[in-house]
């Protein structure tokens, strides 16, 4: 028996699999998807074996051994074996870093397998009770000499394979009671008249044949004691075991089931397209304004799912998996649904993931990496906010969510659902071409009219003598409610090292000369550089189109702006919320219950309240500055912002009291801002489309970026100008490289970042010549230290 095995070398030039010969006593246990421990040079490495094959190429005798299995069950089934490969090839990444990605956290840390005993140990072979001893399990480990009669029992049932994952919480166990299935023996037992407690339990029973009670359930509901259940139990009408309990993640408790509601007229049209091709490959893009009843659709598609005995993903950004959204879910399908988000410890995600893998649970929502669940017979996957740029991962392997899912629905035939109120413009051309199959949801579902947007010119308020970063109507707002007992929220538009410059007088930014692209303002050379060319030029003290010298650095920290709002209304009580305050566990959920509870007035944050915020009292949204993303370095920055401020806007309003929203800004003619103000998703489109058509980006074109970082700028320099080189020999004339140039972040950790960026609308040479690249680079460059990233479709080229 040889197994193919990837191995976890990253100084390897050639990423493929290596042949290993399986000794023995592992022969009954291999399976492809089993991590293995393979010796690789004068290590012993982790591997992931991919097949099982009975002949090598090489010289059987000559094969290495493996020295370890570091599963007794697969962790990864043939599917996502295969979608490995897929990865590999669709991100340019390596298949071990495909494969890792799919494991739960735990698994990739320290812990133990083990043999558990699932029966009486007699019904086992003599041979194997030693190793249980007195414990109901034993350490796979030593077990290495029975792995042939440990998988019998495995296949019978009498043993399983368990994962001890070390942690502080610890493995609950419960205690089962299992009442017998014969009514006869309950009947003709005999019992003492004056037991009367075992006579209630008795009865009990006669109700409940053959059924199951964790014990202290049974206390409760037969109102007898632990002794009454000992002794029937050793009359034979029931007997025990200990079923772990799984570490319950959910907030919650007793959350009231609810029904589906009924559908609008228009939500129907949506939902029969979607249920007419439950069976088939289709991709709907869902294009609904914000409360217009997405969600509803989805839990009832669902739903339409399960009855067909078929399981469901739903991913939503990591952000919006607030308790709102856990909640609804929990409300329609109970303990069918599990729930991963990052507030979970990696055992508690474990558990999650061992109910998916165990069919036990039908539904999951999660985040990103949930797109992995290990369903069997997948019926449905759900993206909700499909243009949220979290759907990527950004570092290796560059998978984006949304290609993972249409790749499953292949292999499942089922459909994809993308789900947005401001599709992204991928997406959106995709439907456009038939790619994707659209359907528009173009009211609320309660029928509230959208929020009244103000947008305010920033450039007046200062003419005017207004220096504060709140302009007169929007103070005016934010005490109005105050007054009325209504809440407000108050959106800062900030990225962290986003920072340009820009004449408070007349509202320009400074360009690149060459790019049409913002200088990004370095705070360390005092100078505007161009990310994109390496233009740069000193910080101007006048503006270059009004000659005012109100022309400065701008950006806000939300601190600044809870301190200027203690002077604007000292009475109101505040909650922030941005990087700072949520660090802490849990501190998300708190701040946002607190805010919902009506514990403050006054809601204060950075991106991270832009979304899923559901709560029928506020009223006002202010968006203290729309600047910040437009004029982002990035061609992604005049979409993000359209996306952004319609986001915000859907926070106001969503109930019976109705909404309003003030956006400042220092251009507000640009196009993003005013059509985001009435939510003109298709004249956005349309402009911004051309944009990109002009510029030459997507999705008219194909972009990659490649990064070179090392601890030494003329190395990193060298090596990015080589490569570039080597591509431009390799690629096709018509094929845009630009640079290389520093990244916008030029130096992290004291290591110098450089990139290429690559545009193409047909390369057929491109897998080819990155392939080289990357062993050019594992061959060589690697020994000095040189970290290569390469980035299929980049979500930002910043
Ligand atoms: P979206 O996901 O598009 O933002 P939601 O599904 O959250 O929209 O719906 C917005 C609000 O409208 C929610 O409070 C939801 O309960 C309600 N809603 C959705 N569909 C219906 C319906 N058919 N009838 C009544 N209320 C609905
Ligand atoms: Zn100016
Ligand atoms: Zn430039």
């Amino acid at each position: 028996m040889i197994a193919e095995v990837i191995v976890d070398v990253a100084a390897h030039p050639i990423d493929r699999p290596f042949d290993y010969a399986v000794p023995e006593k592992f022969q009954a246990l291999t399976e492809p998807g089993m991590r293995v421990k393979v010796p690789f040079g004068n290590r012993k490495v982790l591997g992931f074996i991919t097949t099982i094959k009975e002949t090598s190429e090489f010289d059987p005798k000559r094969l290495k051994p493996i020295h370890e299995l570091m599963d007794v069950v697969p962790v990864l089934n043939g599917e996502m074996l295969e979608l490995a490969q897929w990865m590999k090839r669709q991100t340019v990444c390596f298949e071990i870093d495909a494969l890792q990605v799919m494991v739960p956290a735990a698994l990739r840390a320290k812990y133990e397998k083990r043999f558990v005993l699932n029966a009486a140990i007699e019904e086992l072979p003599k041979e194997l009770h030693p190793y249980f001893g007195t414990r109901d399990f034993v350490r796979a480990q030593e077990a290495e000499a029975v792995y042939g009669l440990m998988k019998k029992e495995m296949d019978k049932g009498t043993v399983l394979a368990d994962t001890n994952i070390q942690q502080k919480t610890g493995v609950k166990k419960i205690r089962m009671v299992h009442i017998t299935d014969s009514t006869e023996d309950i009947e003709n037992i005999s019992i003492r008249a004056n037991a009367k407690q075992q006579l209630k339990l008795q009865e009990f029973f006669l109700k409940h044949v053959g059924q199951s009670f964790e014990s202290s359930q049974l206390q409760k509901q037969a109102g007898v004691s632990l002794p009454t259940i000992n002794a029937l139990a050793e009359k034979g009408l029931a007997n025990f075991s200990s079923m772990e309990s799984y570490r319950d993640p959910s907030l919650l408790t007793a959350i009231e089931q609810k029904i589906a509601l009924d559908l609008t007229n228009e939500q129907q049209t949506a939902f029969d397209a979607i249920q007419s091709s439950l069976n088939t490959e289709n991709t709907f893009l869902l294009h609904g304004i914000t409360g217009s009843g997405k969600t509803e659709i989805y839990l009832q598609t669902i739903a339409q799912v399960l009855e067909e005995g078929k399981e469901a993903i739903m991913l939503v950004p990591e952000i919006s998996l607030t308790p709102q959204m856990t909640i609804r879910f929990k409300e329609r399908f109970g303990d069918l649904v599990a729930v991963l988000h990052s507030g979970l410890s990696a055992g508690e995600k474990y558990d999650e993931w061992r109910k998916i893998q165990r069919a036990e649970v039908k539904v999951v929502v999660g985040a990103r990496s949930a797109i992995f669940a290990p369903f069997q017979n997948l019926g449905l996957i759900i993206l909700d906010e499909e243009h949220e740029s979290s759907y990527k991962q950004d570092d290796s392997p560059r998978y984006h969510a949304r290609d993972v899912a249409i790749w499953r629905s292949q292999q499942h035939q089922c459909p994809v659902i993308l789900g947005s109120a401001t599709p992204s413009l991928e997406s959106y051309a995709r439907a456009q071409k038939g790619v994707y199959e659209l359907l528009a949801l173009k009211n609320r579902a309660k029928n509230q009219p959208l929020p009244e947007v103000h947008i305010v010119d920033m450039r007046e308020e200062l003419r005017t003598g207004n220096r504060s970063m709140f302009s007169v109507e929007l103070a005016e707002a934010i005490r109005e409610r105050l007054a009325r007992k209504e809440q407000v929220v108050l959106f800062l538009n900030k990225r962290g090292y986003s920072s340009f410059v820009l004449c408070r007088d007349c509202g320009t930014v400074l360009q690149c000369p060459n790019c049409d692209i913002s200088l990004t303002y370095h705070r360390a050379s005092e100078r505007m550089k161009c990310h994109y060319c390496g233009y740069d030029e000193p910080v101007p003290t006048t503006c270059p189109e009004c000659e005012s010298d109100h022309i400065r650095f701008f950006g806000t920290g939300t601190q600044k702006v809870e301190e200027e709002l203690a002077k604007l209304v000292p009475d109101a009580r505040v909650l922030r919320m941005d990087v700072d305050t949520t660090r802490n566990k849990g501190a998300h959920e708190k701040i946002l219950s607190a805010f919902g509870e009506g514990k403050a007035d006054i809601l204060l944050g950075t991106q991270m309240i832009a979304k899923g915020l559901d709560f029928p009292n506020i009223t006002l949204v202010g968006v203290l500055s729309a600047d910040t993303t437009l004029h982002l370095p990035d061609f992604r920055a005049a979409e993000k912002t359209y996306q952004l401020l319609t986001q915000v806007s859907g926070r106001a309003g969503r109930d019976v009291l109705p909404g309003e929203v003030y956006v400042q800004t220092y251009t507000p003619e640009h196009y993003a801002i005013t059509l985001a103000k009435d939510q003109l998703y298709e004249p956005f489109y349309e402009q911004e489309m051309a944009m990109r058509r002009a510029s030459g980006y997507p999705p008219y074109y194909y972009v990659v970026n490649i990064q070179f970082t090392h601890e030494d700028l003329m190395t990193v320099s060298g090596y990015a100008q080589q490569m570039t080189e080597y591509l431009r020999h390799r690629l096709s004339p018509k094929t845009i490289i630009i640079g290389p140039s520093a990244s916008l972040i030029a130096r992290v950790n004291n290591r110098y970042r450089y990139q290429c960026l690559i545009k193409y609308k047909n390369e057929p040479k491109l897998a080819e010549a990155l392939q080289q690249l990357i062993k050019i680079y594992r061959s060589d460059w690697i020994k000095t230290g040189a970290t290569l990233s390469i980035d299929m479709n980049p979500t930002t080229v910043m």
